[in-house]
């Protein structure tokens, strides 16, 4: 069986025989580009060449990018566990034309590399191609051969959160470009139409690998420039492919989340090791895991509270698998095993990491038990919404930011009412400010809080101080 290692190296071997210089991964915090949270794809540390405004001493490139889509326009924190494929941290395989090569190159050389190399039955494969693109439309059917049903003309999908879209940007800003993308048919034991259809979010037909033709830079009011020159920029999901490769279905049950759930299962004392709690921690350790090693730590603001909230998460679905002490940076030392070869960062900070996350797991533990009493209690008070000021208290008086209060509802099938929370939230600041002392993103105590209006807080108050929450 080809293990994800081999999956890595094969691709870079198959592109540097084709041109490519090999490069390493960038980091997951994006050097100088503010208007970008986390690098989100492999494209991002190239951003400014294709912009015309850097240049590399080479015109063709590969790599094994760590991503991460917890934040901005790419956020798949909503999909983890819920879908076979997304994650937040994931490993994208890419390779690049600076003005080089194009469509046709990059399109053969995607289908010899899976169908000829890897060996993937040919008709499993379907592609997609934006709607206007003839040219990438004529390549697969007259240079590839691929059959006209299986390959789809899709637009843009005009802020659909989740639906197909062949026109692809890394930001509201930015380089952008008409893009094909080639999907793998799992079979229909799957629910799930194709792309473009209806029913398209199932995980039958799981898109594998995007190709980005390169050719405009968008400015903040829409306006597209041609870029100084086309390029190429791809995207291959490791996880996804190594699925296909493995025979597997889920990204979950490749070699290296096989063995990462294993730990997870043992030190949780889970026996079901298809319980989603599992996947949802596998994700997040290596999420967090790789966000301290590049430099980010849990805070309440920024960069800083992404991370706070994915180990939140996690370690609230620790505490459904029934877990009452710290457990998550014990995953640290199987996660380098795992990964610290291929990624070197990882390796020499894990004690530094294990540490972070221990603390993070002992500030949180100071409260999560309280706040998971209390959702329970408002849920079975609030059949459909929870209110905004009691998801605000959960927040500022035990720690539970709103998307983890959100994510708890959903599994109820139960909403939170967020203009609520946001309505709690201003008055809070206002009253802060009003008392003249906590402008500027102090944090301040929960006791304080509470003391500053005094009649939103009764009952709370007992327990407010470690995990406060609050952002002046
Ligand atoms: P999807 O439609 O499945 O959400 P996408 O179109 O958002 O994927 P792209 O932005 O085109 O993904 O990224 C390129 C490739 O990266 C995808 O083809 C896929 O293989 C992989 N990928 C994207 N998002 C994720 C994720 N959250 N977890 C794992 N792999 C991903
Ligand atoms: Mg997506
Ligand atoms: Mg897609
Ligand atoms: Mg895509």
């Amino acid at each position: 069986m080809k293990t994800t290692a081999d999956i890595r190296r094969e691709f870079l071997e198959f592109f540097a025989e084709r041109g490519h210089t090999i490069v390493p991964s960038a980091s997951l915090v994006p050097g100088n580009d503010p208007t970008l949270l986390f690098t989100n794809s492999g494209m991002v540390q190239f951003k400014d060449v294709f912009l015309g405004a850097e240049k590399r001493s080479y015109v063709r490139v590969a790599d094994v990018q760590r991503c991460l889509r917890a934040g901005g326009k790419h956020n798949d924190l909503d999909q983890v566990g819920y879908t076979a494929r997304h994650h937040t941290f994931f490993e994208m395989l890419g390779n690049w034309s600076f003005g080089d090569y194009f469509k046709k190159e990059a399109i053969e050389w995607a289908w010899e590399l899976l169908t000829r190399v890897w060996q993937l039955p040919k008709e499993r494969l379907l592609a997609t191609v934006y709607h206007t693109d003839d040219e990438s439309y004529a390549i697969w059917r007259d240079v590839v051969g691929l059959p006209e049903d299986r390959i789809i003309r899709i637009g843009d999908n005009k802020g659909a959160p989740f639906a197909s879209d062949n026109f692809w940007q890394m930001a509201d800003t930015g380089p952008c470009g008409p893009c094909t993308e080639i999907f793998y048919d799992h079979g229909e034991n799957y629910a799930g139409g194709p792309p473009g259809s209806p029913d398209e979010d199932g995980d039958r037909y799981i898109e594998i690998w995007n190709n980005v033709f390169m050719q405009f830079d968008r400015a903040a009011d829409g306006t597209l420039t041609p870029l100084p020159a086309p390029c190429v920029d791809t995207g291959m999901g490791l996880e996804r492919i190594a699925a296909v490769l493995q025979h597997a279905h889920s990204n979950y049950e490749i070699d290296l989340f096989k063995t990462l759930i294993g730990r997870i299962a043992e030190l949780t004392n889970t026996t079901d090791l298809d319980n989603k709690s599992l996947r949802v921690i596998a994700d997040h350790i290596r999420a967090s895991s790789f966000l301290i090693a590049d430099g980010v730590l849990p805070s309440n603001e920024g960069r800083g509270y992404v991370l706070r909230r994915i180990i939140r998460r996690a370690l609230r679905h620790g505490w459904m698998l029934g877990v009452r002490e710290v457990f998550f940076h014990k995953l640290v030392d199987t996660l380098d095993a795992l990964m610290g070869e291929a990624y070197p960062v990882l390796r020499t900070q894990k004690d530094f990491i294990a540490r972070a996350l221990l603390a993070e797991e002992e500030r949180f533990a100071q409260t999560l038990d309280a706040g998971m009493r209390i959702f329970s209690d408002l849920a079975e008070r609030h059949p459909e919404t929870i209110p905004g000021v009691d998801a605000f208290r959960l927040y500022d008086t035990y720690g539970f930011p709103l998307d983890l209060t959100q994510d708890m509802a959903r599994e109820r099938g139960l909403q939170v009412d967020i203009d609520g929370f946001n309505v709690a939230m201003t008055q809070q600041k206002d009253t802060a400010r009003a008392a003249g002392k906590f402008g500027g993103g102090l944090t301040m105590p929960a006791e304080l809080v509470a003391q500053l209006s005094p009649t939103r807080f009764t009952g709370y108050d007992t327990l407010a101080g470690e995990g406060a929450q609050v952002v002046a």
